[in-house]
């Protein structure tokens, strides 16, 4: 068995103990002759790995008691719809903050559904920069104010929240959530895509507090609507099984391991040898990103041309590095580091770059 560093954006690098034990359990879970995945989601053994996954979540985010858990499928991409659909009624409008690729799909489908004000736009800094969290003010009369934490193409991530007082924020944390502690009572509603750094695809873990979900729409198609799944503790239809048995095997690594604390102490550490790197050798690595809100988990950096990226990206891959080309609507190259890359695994990418700088610089 041979296992290489994986930087790609999603899905991407899992704990490698986590595979492991899935592997073990796959075929006899638990002495029960078959698989988890095999049977019934209502069965007991089942039910108590769904009731862990949700409460690990809790347990690392010290969630207050006014805001549940929901586990749904459709990955991130359904909350682009079903945010708007239960929190956008009444006749109001949203604020959004457009400062990437991320925000825009997200804002995109939420102005299918109703009215949305754009209170920041990036597009002047091509999305390299963030605003001044102090400066974000939403509009008095704003159903909720919606941010990305981290964009994951761009590279920028949020390192502080506005202050918008009783309007709720809400934030797709996708590609940082369990990265870092977050001060979940400044949040009316978190989702997140679970394939960054807490599992496999096809989930979105969805925090909500309770005044907001009592405010939701009952007359919404069954999936749809949040009340529907609090209601049924996110077992009103057949859960996606699989992934949240996964992310149950890495949310118990993470609380192990020391938590958001000790996460955001390793995503500071692997984070700061790549930036280290390319400021240290700043005539042949550029990072376009304005330093003060610089991603902890996608490192974004170009090289002096387009052939030396491809060279880059082809000799990493030949010595098992593999997932450095950045997305294909921004070219260059994009180093993902989420919860689960070893540091190793950056400390060997960060002397290759040095490497590389040296003989073709
Ligand atoms: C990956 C990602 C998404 C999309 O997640 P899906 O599960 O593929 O729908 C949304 N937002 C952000 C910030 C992401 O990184």
């Amino acid at each position: 068995m041979k296992r290489i560093f994986n930087f790609s954006a999603g899905p991407c690098t899992l704990p490698l103990s986590a595979l492991e034990q899935a592997r073990d359990e796959m075929v006899d879970y638990h002495g029960q002759g078959m698989s988890l995945i095999e049977m019934s989601h209502r069965s007991k053994t089942y039910d108590q790995v769904h009731h862990e996954a949700m409460a690990l979540v809790k347990e690392l985010l010290g969630l207050p008691n006014n805001y549940s858990v929901l586990l749904l499928g459709g990955g991130a991409t359904l909350q682009f719809t079903m945010v708007p659909m239960n929190l956008l009624h009444s006749g109001k409008s949203c604020d959004f903050t457009f400062t990437g690729a991320w925000a825009k799909k997200a804002l995109a489908d939420t102005k299918k559904i109703g009215k949305a004000n754009v209170i920041y736009d990036g597009t002047d800094n091509s999305f390299t920069a963030l605003p001044d969290p102090a400066s974000v003010k939403a509009s008095s009369d704003a159903a909720y104010l919606h941010l990305t934490s981290n964009e994951t193409i761009g590279g920028v991530q949020w390192q502080n929240w506005p202050d918008v007082g009783n309007v709720p924020l809400v934030a797709d944390m996708s590609s940082d959530f369990l990265s870092r502690q977050i001060p979940v009572e400044r949040f009316g509603l978190i989702y997140a895509g679970a394939q960054k750094n807490v599992g496999p695809a096809g989930l979105a873990v969805v925090i909500i507090r309770d005044d907001i979900l009592e405010a939701c729409p009952t007359d919404l198609t069954n999936y749809l609507g949040y009340a529907n799944h609090a209601k049924a503790d996110s077992m009103m239809n057949t859960p996606p099984v699989f992934t949240i048995y996964m992310m149950k095997l890495v949310l118990e690594r993470l609380r192990d391991a020391g938590g958001l604390d000790a996460a955001a102490q390793l995503a500071k550490k692997r984070s700061d040898l790549l930036y280290d790197m390319i400021e240290s050798n700043g005539s042949f690595y550029r990072c376009p990103v304005d330093s003060a809100c610089r991603s902890k988990m996608n490192v974004v950096f170009r090289l002096p041309t387009e052939d030396l990226e491809k060279q880059f990206i082809a000799e990493a891959g030949a010595k098992d590095m593999s997932g450095l080309k950045g997305h294909r609507s921004v070219g260059g190259c994009r180093a993902s580091i989420y919860n689960a890359m070893p540091v190793e695994g950056t400390e060997t990418l960060a002397r290759f770059m040095a490497d590389f700088a040296k003989k073709n610089g």
